[in-house]
């Protein structure tokens, strides 16, 4: 097994909350040096310095992945930071959305799911990979969701965001096997985190999705850990948990079956019809 998560020289993006924060302190206490990157200049400082307070060194970066130029400097300031270009890179940052159909949903909502959630995993791989192609070590974390796979009704824009986060974590697989780079692609159902509280849920959906994480959602903690301990192992699919899984499978062996259920579930989601 390859310890590529030990002592990695990281970028983190989105690591100023819930699973990016998980991510960025345990690459930090596996003796990480953490370039946490986020949106909120705020929150990536204070991931950055609870990673300090452990004795652990860390630079907080301001950055929309959703803005190419963006990214560019995100690579300069932590190749400056780190001396040298980054080693792993976690593609986490990434909205919620939800709660209207097909035809509902408002196209501005589309553009800035797939802007945050599709465009930044883009941008990241397509700053981040030719050094690690050109070096043949390091790797790539990027995280989807189960909402890959499990299109569940009135998540379209969110679905579709995370299945082509998937698609690109495959092909990236493929074209970097054999070359020493890792990649590996996190698809988890609920954990405990902020994602829900922003405009792009509607309240029905919003307090829907509270509930269910509230009852059924993991540890921001156990997931980057099973993650980091996963891509050190060199798995490319990461879908924690008996739920995730049952999911994962239903949508391989029997997709029509799968896709009939998720639409009989979603007539009787608690979500009013037409929100
Ligand atoms: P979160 O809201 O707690 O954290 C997301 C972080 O990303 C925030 O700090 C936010 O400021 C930052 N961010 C948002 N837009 C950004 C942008 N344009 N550029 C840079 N940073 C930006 O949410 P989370 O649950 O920790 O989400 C992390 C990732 O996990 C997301 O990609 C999300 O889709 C995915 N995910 C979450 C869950 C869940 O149930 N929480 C389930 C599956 C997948």
């Amino acid at each position: 097994m390859t310890r590529r998560t030990q002592g990695a020289r990281a970028v983190v993006t989105g690591a100023g909350s819930g699973i990016g924060r998980a991510f960025a302190l345990e690459l930090a206490r596996r003796g990480g040096r953490v370039v946490c990157a986020d949106l909120d200049l705020a929150t990536a400082k204070e991931t950055a310095a609870r990673i300090e307070a452990m004795g652990g060194e860390a630079l907080a970066v301001a950055c929309d992945v959703s803005v190419e130029a963006q990214v560019w400097d995100l690579s300069e300031a932590a190749e400056r930071w780190l001396g040298g270009p980054a080693g792993l890179i976690v593609n986490n940052a990434g909205i919620g959305a939800g709660g209207q159909v097909i035809g509902e949903t408002p196209l501005p909502d589309w553009r800035r799911t797939l802007g945050v959630n599709l465009w930044g995993v883009v941008h990241g791989c397509h700053v981040f990979t030719p050094w690690l192609r050109a070096a043949g070590r390091g790797g790539i974390i990027n995280v989807a969701s189960a909402a890959a796979f499990a299109a569940a009704p009135r998540m379209a824009a969110y679905n579709a965001s995370k299945a082509a986060v998937l698609a690109i974590s495959e092909t990236l697989a493929a074209e970097l096997s054999g070359t020493g780079v890792a990649v590996t692609v996190l698809c988890p159902t609920f954990v405990k985190t902020n994602i829900i509280g922003n405009e792009l849920i509607d309240a029905a959906a919003s307090r829907a999705a509270d509930k269910l994480m509230r009852l059924t959602g993991t540890t921001p903690e156990r997931i980057a850990r099973i993650t980091l301990d996963a891509h050190d192992r060199g798995r490319l699919y990461v879908v924690p948990r008996l739920d995730a899984q049952l999911l994962w499978r239903a949508k391989r062996l029997l997709p029509a079956v799968h896709t009939r259920a998720a639409g009989l579930l979603g007539r009787f989601a608690p979500f009013p019809q037409g929100q």
